[in-house]
């Protein structure tokens, strides 16, 4: 008598139980090894289900891990790595964000990701969204432009005529954002009844400097009708024509953005017509960007220049061009007219040219 087992890849085939009772397999060439299987006891093989158990233990383990790393991005991109990296080392992160801002700013920014994927500098979309916003501020001028001095070609990429309608002559030149929202502010007025009609905007240091040296000269009165000639002093007789006239380099008339709106007195706009163009400048230009430099004198410690209805400054651009004025004007730099060794004298930058409504800051 045979029995023969089947396993899942051998067959055991046992011979007759000799005396003892033991089932011995039959020397069958395919078996590798002997084995013996008591069959007396009917014991049932235990190796077989445990070595099962443990195979799929194995597979489900191997299952269970495989999916753990994928969603933990073990196996994704470098980039996400990149990223974790960058959270746990934020000097590594601002060094790659410096990195890209200064791709962008070489004009390398057409494809962002493919150029990261290639530099294994990958970041989170936020950065570089506030990148692109940081790369747009108002340009900071350069000094020749601060002081009116810029070359026509220079002026040219800035400046815009303002065309008929809007200014009471040709040849009126303004930065082009400024001017822009003069447009929208004109229009708004109109809707109300009200006229804005630039009469000065843009000058350059070779206009102001006529304006100026015709007053050091006499040859143009003061506001009170005194010509200036009869002071002697130098200091006050430039103290006198500061009332309302700056020295040349230090006008915000030279950057574009500032303009005179209807008429270079004060006492036309407080009454009539000038009063209600006055009163809606004052409700309603700040919300097209401008305000009004040179308020009355007590508002501003009594500092600088007389107080101007007419003069309105486009405060996104000015403020900037105050600014760099500040970090990059010395007096140094003001000569080239009568009278300019009064300029450090009188601190004409920090009380004339600082010295604004805070509200134009
Ligand atoms: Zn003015």
């Amino acid at each position: 008598m045979r029995l023969a087992i089947l396993l899942p890849n051998k067959l055991i085939i046992f011979e007759e139980p000799s005396e003892n009772g033991i089932w011995v397999p039959s020397r069958n060439p395919h078996l590798n090894k002997t084995q013996f299987y008591p069959m007396g006891k009917r014991r049932k093989s235990k190796k077989q289900p445990v070595w099962l158990i443990i195979l799929v233990i194995l597979l489900a383990f191997a299952f269970v891990v495989s999916r753990s790393l994928r969603n933990n991005g073990f196996f994704a991109a470098t980039s996400d790595t990149i990223q974790i990296t960058n959270l746990l080392n934020p000097d590594n992160k601002q060094e790659s964000d410096k990195n890209r801002s200064l791709q962008m700013q070489n004009g390398e920014n057409k494809s962002p990701r493919n150029k990261d994927k290639h530099n294994n500098s990958i970041q989170p979309e936020k950065p570089i969204i506030k990148h692109l916003e940081m790369l747009n501020p108002p340009e900071r001028p350069d000094k020749k432009l601060l002081l009116g001095k810029a070359s026509p070609s220079q002026r040219d990429l800035l400046m815009v005529s303002v065309a008929p309608g809007f200014g009471n002559r040709d040849g009126l030149l303004m930065h082009r954002d400024a001017y822009n929202a003069f447009m929208k502010m004109h229009q708004a007025a109109q809707q109300e009844g009200i006229s804005l009609i630039i009469i000065s905007a843009y000058r350059s240091f070779d206009h102001q400097k006529r304006i100026w040296e015709n007053k050091w000269n006499g040859r143009q009165m003061l506001s009170d009708n005194i010509a200036a000639t009869s002071i002697k002093d130098p200091e006050a007789r430039a103290a006198e024509i500061l009332r309302f006239s700056s020295m040349p380099g230090t006008s915000r008339h030279h950057w574009g953005t500032d303009i005179d709106i209807n008429n270079l007195n004060n006492s036309y706009f407080l009454n009539g017509k000038g009063l209600k163009e006055y009163q809606w400048l004052k409700e309603n230009a700040h919300t097209f960007g401008f305000c009004q430099p040179y308020t009355r004198r007590s508002t501003r410690n009594n500092r600088g220049y007389e107080e101007e209805k007419w003069h309105w400054s486009y405060l996104p651009l000015a403020s900037v061009y105050l600014e760099t004025f500040k970090d990059s004007v010395q007096y140094q730099d003001l000569n080239g007219f009568d009278g300019w060794q009064t300029a450090q004298p009188l601190s004409v930058i920090e009380n004339y040219v600082m010295g604004i409504n805070s509200e134009c800051y």
